[in-house]
């Protein structure tokens, strides 16, 4: 019997689950519904997922189903105009994946790993007792099973069973009104992979608006706008998220929309589904109470402005399961430290872009990209040389091109160089004799076998060799060095989910390496 169960086969849950085996753990994954739903919920995904995918090794099958964002057509009140963010100098763009595109491939790769997703199999108990977990899971024949886990993560979205049995607050407020979601053809020539927006602004109420995101299949888009009157039932529903249970709006509903807010006659047809949804804006208050981890919306729900939230849910799960694979305490306190502050952010941002603030807030050109994310100094965040040039622990490392290898007859990226379930040391052994002192060093080092990589980086003028242990890589290009090595450091330790852990000049002298996994 796994030691880990996780309630909830949204992408958060799958993700987790995925994660954990390719970390070597294997866990039991439950859903309380007979099938996955059909409609298109989150669309947008980041550079950031994207680069996450990459290092799990789904990136391919993801890219190949989904359609690339190449801009946005506005429509305001004083004109319109064409929009294009310039993403170059990032490794990828703006992506568009439908939600059940992004689950059908993660259920995919997860059932290659020999686990299948349980399905009607719902959590309806939760209690924790001397560091166990004790569970009752109802199935949909109507039998009952108690089970005892080590770790439960409750990736089971909003209204999380979850987060009420343990008692985790999830303070916050939802938008007093309904909006309208729907899965249609578009007959107009806006050019493939190009967004639409038209907002008129109604003063002292929110304003009227239609957004069409381009599905990948031709003239294919996902709309959203506000719910008529007629439509709206306040006391009827739950308050975040699609309303299966309400009556959905017809074609005509959503045509009425298109109809008062585009300058030009448009047609809608072929509506594949449709739904009424909502939104609210809160926080768990903690994203883990003992054994028992909160991850996805379980943790954090707000409008999905900018394309944020089940990008969030993935870097959750991302972050947290090479820790509890791990099985370290201490390292598993560093997830909520981590996670928490990323959410509150990513529901500030987006409130505020609901609301319309936008221009009070100072955001990044970068911000929704997820590239930015920054995790604070802890346990396993640690800075040798604080005030210095340079990536700093915290950050995701930067990428770099150009690197070459003895017998690999192209030249590879760092970050190829790095994906693997272990942490990694990047070492500067441009320095004559460097290289010897690290192949003689590893050895004396007490981490558990294949926890730790060491990667050394020479020089363009350097023989290429492949010493035992140590993976040496040639910096053709001296982007490594104009990257890494523009500060005082000579040394990082590269986490496993690829965010700096530490920097310094000898890490022999580092606490951090004393703390090896336990
Ligand atoms: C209109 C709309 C547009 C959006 N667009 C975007 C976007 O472009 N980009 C983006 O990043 N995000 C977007 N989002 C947000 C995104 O859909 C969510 O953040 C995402 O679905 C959260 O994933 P999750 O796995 O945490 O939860 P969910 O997807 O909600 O999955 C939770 C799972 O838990 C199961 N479950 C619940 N209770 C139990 C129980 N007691 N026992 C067992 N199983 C249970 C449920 O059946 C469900 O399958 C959008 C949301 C909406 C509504």
């Amino acid at each position: 019997m796994p030691e880990i169960l996780i309630v909830g086969a949204g992408p958060a849950g799958l993700t987790m689950a995925l994660e954990l085996a390719r970390h070597g753990k294997r866990c039991r994954i439950i859903d309380k519904l007979p099938e996955p739903l059909p409609f298109c919920r989150a669309i947008g995904i980041t550079p950031r997922t994207l680069e996450v995918w990459e290092d799990m090794g789904v990136v391919r099958d993801m890219i190949e189903a989904g359609i690339w964002f190449t801009g946005l057509h506005a429509i305001t009140p004083d004109g319109a105009k064409d929009m294009v963010e310039d993403l170059s100098d990032l490794p990828y763009a703006t992506f568009g994946l439908p939600q059940y595109s992004t689950e059908e491939i993660l259920t995919h790769h997860l059932s290659r790993r020999g686990i299948e997703i349980e399905r009607g199999a719902a959590i309806t108990s939760l209690t924790q007792t001397d560091g166990k977990v004790l569970v009752t899971i109802e199935h949909a024949d109507g039998s009952k099973e108690e089970a005892e886990y080590r770790y439960v993560v409750g990736c089971d979205g909003a209204h999380s069973f979850v987060r009420r049995a343990v008692g985790i607050a999830f303070e916050g407020e939802g938008f007093p009104f309904d909006f309208m979601l729907g899965d249609v053809e578009i007959d107009w020539d806006l050019p493939r992979g190009k967004a639409l927006f038209s907002i008129r602004p109604k003063p002292g109420e929110a304003p009227d608006m239609f957004v069409a995101i381009p599905l990948p299949e031709p003239n294919r888009y996902r709309v959203s706008m506000k719910a008529p009157p007629e439509l709206a039932a306040p006391d009827k529903g739950t308050d975040h998220g699609i309303q299966s249970e309400r009556p959905a709006p017809g074609i005509e509903h959503l045509q009425a929309v298109a109809d008062d807010l585009l300058p030009e006659e448009t047609i809608l047809s072929d509506m594949r589904w449709s739904s009424i949804f909502r939104i609210s804006m809160r926080i768990a208050s903690h994203y883990r109470k003992g054994n028992v981890f909160l991850a996805g919306d379980a943790a954090h729900i707000h409008p999905p402005t900018g394309g944020q939230g089940m990008n969030t849910g993935i870097q959750d799960a991302y972050n947290l399961a090479w820790k509890m694979a791990l099985d370290d305490p201490s390292l598993l306190d560093t997830y909520e430290a981590e996670r928490r502050p990323v959410g509150v952010d990513v529901l500030e941002r987006t409130v505020a872009a609901s609301k319309g603030m936008e221009r009070t807030v100072k955001k990044d050109r970068l911000a929704d990209t997820q590239m930015l994310i920054r995790y604070a100094p802890n346990n396993w965040i640690v800075d040798d040389l604080p005030g210095t040039n340079g990536p700093l622990p915290g950050e995701r490392a930067p990428d770099c091109m150009g690197l070459r290898q003895q017998g690999v007859h192209f030249p590879q990226r760092l970050h190829e160089l790095l994906r693997s379930t272990a942490f990694v040391v990047l070492i500067d052994a441009r320095q004559p004799g460097k290289l010897d002192e690290v192949v003689e060093d590893f050895s004396s080092f007490g981490w558990p076998p294949g926890s730790l990589r060491i990667v050394a980086v020479v020089g363009p003028d350097a023989e290429l060799s492949s010493p035992y242990h140590v993976q040496v890589v040639r910096d053709d290009e001296g982007t490594f060095a104009k990257t890494y090595l523009c500060g005082d450091a000579s040394e990082y330790l590269i986490r496993p989910d690829g965010y700096i852990g530490w920097r310094g000049k000898d890490w022999h002298d580092s606490p951090l390496f004393q703390n090896s996994p336990k």
